[in-house]
C-alpha cells in the first residue's frame, strides 16, 4: 500500500513518515522537530503525549509531597540560619537554595509529579520555611544582645504564639527580606509547575 502512494512523480524523494514508515507527499507530511509523521500517527503521538503529560498531574501523592517539601524547607532553612548567624550576612542564593529544596522535596515526594497543588503546597512550605529561618535568625542574634545585657529573659522557639512569631520577625523585615522571600515563592512555585503543551 506504501509502494501505491510513493509512485507519485511528485514526490522522486520520498519522505517517510517517521512512525509508520509510509511515503508522504508534501500535503500530507506533518513536520515535528527534525522527522515527519503522517497525519494519523501524529494525532496519535499527539494523544500519547497529551495523556503522558496529563499523567503527571495525576494521582499526587499529597502526603508525600508535603513531607518531601518539609524535609527541603527545614535543611534549606537550618543552612539560612546557620550561614547568617555565622557570617551576619543574609545570602540571596541560600534563598534561592530553600526554595530549589522545597520545590523538588515536593515533586521528589510526589514521585516526580507535577501539579497545581503541589506548586501551592510547595509555595505555603517555601514560604513558612523562609519565615521560620527569618525568625531563628533574629532570635539568635536577640538573644544574644539579652545574653550581654545580663537579662534572663530569652527568645524561644518554638515561639509562645503568632503575635510573638510577626513581632521577632518585624523587628528587622525590610526590603532586602522581602526579595528574599519573593525568590523562595518563585522557585518554590517554578519547579514542580505542570509542563505545559502547546496547543
Ligand atoms: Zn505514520
Amino acid at each position: 500500500m506504501a509502494d501505491a502512494d510513493s509512485s507519485s512523480a511528485a514526490t522522486p524523494s520520498a519522505t517517510r513518515c517517521g512512525r509508520c514508515q509510509t511515503a508522504l507527499t508534501d500535503s500530507e507530511r506533518v513536520p515535528a522537530q527534525d522527522r515527519f509523521f503522517c497525519r494519523t500517527c501524529y494525532e496519535i503521538l499527539k494523544l500519547q503525549l497529551r495523556t503522558t503529560v496529563a499523567s503527571m498531574s495525576e494521582n499526587v501523592n499529597y502526603p508525600m509531597a508535603l513531607l518531601g517539601a518539609v524535609l527541603g524547607g527545614v535543611a534549606g532553612a537550618l543552612v539560612w540560619w546557620g550561614f547568617t548567624v555565622l557570617t551576619k550576612i543574609g545570602l540571596g542564593l541560600i534563598a534561592v537554595g530553600i526554595g530549589f529544596l522545597v520545590g523538588h522535596g515536593a515533586a521528589r515526594g510526589a514521585g516526580g509529579k507535577r501539579s497545581a497543588g503541589l506548586q501551592a503546597l510547595s509555595v505555603a512550605v517555601g514560604a513558612v520555611s523562609f519565615l521560620v529561618a527569618a525568625y531563628l535568625v533574629n532570635m539568635t542574634f536577640i538573644n544574644q544582645e539579652l545574653a550581654q545585657q545580663g537579662r534572663p529573659v530569652r527568645v524561644p522557639f518554638p515561639p509562645a504564639s503568632l503575635g510573638m512569631f510577626f513581632h521577632v520577625l518585624a523587628a528587622n523585615f525590610g526590603v532586602m527580606k522581602l526579595v528574599f522571600l519573593a525568590i523562595v515563592v518563585y522557585e518554590a512555585w517554578i519547579i514542580p509547575r505542570p509542563v505545559k503543551l502547546p496547543a
